[in-house]
């Protein structure tokens, strides 16, 4: 009798992920009171504490004065457990730009970057760890996606830039957060629930809530249909920004991989759902590539698309990651692409380059961390 060999099979241990802490933020207003109740803490303590961390910016029960004293440890554990550190900040434009850097519990790192206009003041929040959409472009989707953020540590973003707005660390003195967009790292709609979540506590009245209002926040996507038409059924009136990047699904499906599953059409069909549901005009956002996207046809085929929708054209720079052989338009080329989407009346404005300098908005300040620290 022959033996055979017996083959090992080795699996690589699933790496272990340890879930970040849940927060108060997480839960919606009863499951907040409900987790009160929990703990064996009257449920209109987490009211006070709603208060503290939506209205008031801060997440230190310790200072909370209108909680007893035996309380406030008991709440620093359970409703509001420290989500992220800062790494580091970096500021441009004459501190009117500031990235910072976040690490989570897990070591993961994510960004958020605060703009102070004259009539405003935007934070871009990232909503995943990474992105899994591999848009060829994208700092972010160079890396794939490490995990979904969770509501509290997508929240915590946007407290952290109303708390820097309320402090007056921008040029101006104290100002007000105005705006959010999920315009940082990740795909939105792949994080569906945790980012309704966090657009809930954005715009829920006090005490639920931050009070800012739907339309100030940008909710910004590469065009999964399902999230839009999940989107569709909710009653918030968010504004929608779809990633478009090209009119034609042949180069699409190679910039927004995604293409593949939702076609050009798919999306702009559902994108006008939401705004006929909603009333609000959405925005197309495009990224000028020379040579890539930027020709006079493709504006002439996507003013066509456009003419008759309620729509509006974004167009943005190519901010061309490390290494790619991309870089944004000739200036020229970009006009021209301006006059022909005008000649179909169709909505067009170029975004200001924010930040250029501190890597704004696309995942690089994450990316030239690991880089370093590898
Ligand atoms: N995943 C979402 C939101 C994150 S990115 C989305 O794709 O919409 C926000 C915007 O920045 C998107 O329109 C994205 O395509 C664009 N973007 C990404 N990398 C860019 C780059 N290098 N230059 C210019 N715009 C970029």
């Amino acid at each position: 009798m022959s033996t055979v060999p017996e083959i090992k099979l080795v699996f690589d241990e699933p790496k272990q992920r340890v879930k970040p802490p849940r927060h108060f933020a997480d839960l919606d207003p009863q499951g907040r009171k409900d987790l009160a109740v929990e703990l064996g803490i009257p449920a209109f303590r987490a009211n006070q504490a709603a208060v503290h961390f939506f209205t008031h910016h801060n997440d230190d029960p310790e200072t909370w004065s209108d909680i007893p004293k035996d309380m406030r440890a008991l709440m620093a554990e359970k409703f509001t457990p420290k989500l992220m550190t800062l790494v580091r900040s970096v500021t441009a434009d004459g501190g009117r730009t500031r990235k910072d850097l976040w690490k989570l519990h897990d070591g993961v790192l994510v960004e958020s970057v605060l703009m102070s206009y004259s009539d405003r003041t935007t934070v871009c929040i990232s909503s995943q760890a990474g992105c899994g959409m591999d848009c060829p472009f994208c700092a972010t989707g160079q890396g794939g996606l490490t995990r979904n953020l969770t509501a509290g540590e997508i929240t915590a973003q946007v407290v952290a830039a109303a708390r820097v707005c309320d402090a007056g660390e921008l040029p101006g003195g104290p100002t007000r957060l105005s705006n959010v967009v999920f315009m940082g790292m990740g795909e939105p709609m792949a994080n569906y629930n945790a980012v309704m979540r966090t657009i809930r506590n954005i715009t829920a009245p006090q005490p639920d809530g931050l009070g800012i209002g739907a339309r100030s926040v940008t909710l910004s996507t590469v065009g999964l249909v399902s999230g839009i038409e999940k989107l569709i059924g909710e009653d918030i009136p968010v504004t929608l920004a779809i990633s478009l990047h090209t009119p034609d699904d042949e180069l699409r499906d190679t910039l927004v991989p995604i293409n593949s599953r939702w076609k050009v059409k798919e999306v702009l069909e559902a994108a006008d759902k939401y705004a006929d549901k909603t009333g609000r005009r959405y925005s197309i956002e495009y990224a000028m590539i020379k040579d890539i996207n930027d020709q006079a046809w493709r504006s002439d085929l996507l003013g066509r698309l456009l003419k008759n929708r309620n729509a509006h054209v974004n167009l943005i720079p190519l901010n061309p990651t490390p290494g790619s052989k991309w870089t944004a338009s000739r200036p020229e080329d970009e006009a021209e692409f301006v006059r022909i989407l005008e000649t179909y009346g169709v909505p067009v404005t170029v975004r200001d380059t924010r930040g250029r300098e501190i890597d704004g908005a696309c995942g690089q300040l994450a990316a030239a961390e690991v880089t370093s620290e590898v």
